[in-house]
């Protein structure tokens, strides 16, 4: 079986569809709980699975440096080592090289870097991202990129952008094909609307199976998120999935799924989960906050998760204040079923042609609660 993307209904840009692959179908619009070092942290795989989530993502950075790709494949691969039989994509590498290793330096070949474990020497190039994500057993793959700073003059973004292209072509020579595998490009050029454009160019003249809008999330704020993905989603194949990477809050994901995102990815659900702050029907909540305290009810009461159906407020509010680990494992099942409830309202509500008025209704449900 090839892998590939079947989109069953549309509601303006927006899409609801399945994505076929070797290690079973997944519904999109889809959320990705990320799952860092082979773990989405503080869950076991099962309860990722009864959070409703159907692929999830690994980071290629942090599985070359400990245990190592070659450990995994030994072990039979990412899906056996974490016991996830599911979809998982993993990313290159190359933006957490950029964000948390030490000592980097960029030239065409790639990134030589020190390891901010061990501080030991490692150089990724897009040949190398690829092949470690092949041992990995990567359901997706990504290509090596540079995720362009934020700021940066247009000529910055020119010719970064170029480059990543460039790396682009070598990741797809470098990539195995195998049936229900897949390797994604990813549209890069900033905010400028004409570098985006050639992106999309570079990438589907080599041609790849899906497509990934990079270089967002970095600082740019959601409205020029939105403009970046206005002027890029229409340019994109529609017979392939779409991936905004590294986003979002629930705001972004309602507005990126409008114009036509079918992916993401994003550590909040889980990271605000270890922090003590709950996304809610009715807003963000700080379970620390001492109007919790003595709170009988549920987090979320339309919840279905093992937090809202057995635990009150005051209860979460008491393990994080006494730093119990429950407290972390509890809010981050929370959080991980509230995105994953937030994608399924999306993807009925695009079957049934009526997202706009369910985004709406979203949104405004955010504003009933008082946050905190
Ligand atoms: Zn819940």
């Amino acid at each position: 079986m090839s892998f590939h993307h079947t989109v069953q209904a549309t509601d303006g840009p927006a899409r609801a569809g399945t994505l076929h692959t070797a290690h079973g179908p997944v519904q999109t619009p889809v959320f990705m709980p990320v799952g860092t070092a082979g773990t989405v942290k503080a869950m076991t795989a099962d309860q990722v699975r009864a959070t409703g989530a159907g692929i999830v993502l690994g980071n290629t950075y942090h599985l070359m440096l400990r245990p190592g790709a070659d450990r995994v494949a030994a072990l039979g691969g990412l899906h056996r080592f974490m016991d996830w039989p599911g979809p998982i994509l993993t990313d290159s590498g190359g933006f957490q090289v950029m964000s948390l290793a030490g000592l980097r330096t960029m030239d065409e070949g790639g990134v030589t870097f020190r390891s901010h474990l061990d501080g030991s020497k490692h150089r990724l190039t897009p040949e190398s991202a690829t092949e470690i994500q092949h041992k990995l057993d990567a359901t997706i793959s990504m290509v090596l990129d540079e995720c362009t700073p934020h700021p940066a003059t247009d000529a910055q973004v020119r010719s970064s952008m170029e480059m990543s292209m460039r790396w682009a072509a070598r990741s797809r020579a470098a990539f195995v094909a195998r049936p229900g595998y897949a390797q994604f490009g990813i549209v890069q050029g900033g905010t400028l609307p004409e570098m985006r454009a050639r992106s999309v160019a570079a990438l589907t003249g080599i041609g790849f199976e899906g497509y990934a809008v990079g270089g967002l999330a970095v600082g740019e704020g959601q409205a020029a998120m939105f403009a970046v993905l206005d002027c890029t989603v229409p340019l994109l194949p529609a017979d392939r999935p779409r991936y905004l990477m590294g986003v979002g809050t629930p705001d972004d994901l309602l507005g990126a799924v409008s114009r036509g995102i079918d992916m993401f990815d994003c550590v909040m659900p889980t990271r605000a989960g270890r922090t003590a702050r709950a996304f809610t029907s009715t807003g963000v909540l700080n379970m620390k906050n001492a109007r919790h305290a003595a709170d009988a009810g549920p987090i979320d009461a339309g919840c279905g998760c093992t937090a809202c159906t057995r635990h009150s407020r005051a209860y979460l509010h008491h393990l994080f204040r006494a730093n119990e680990m429950l407290g972390p494992m509890l809010l981050t099942a929370h959080n991980l079923t509230y995105y994953q409830s937030l994608m399924q309202g999306m993807r009925e509500a695009i079957s049934e042609g009526r997202l706009a008025s369910h985004v709406a209704a979203v949104r405004a449900g955010w504003t009933q609660g008082a946050t905190s």
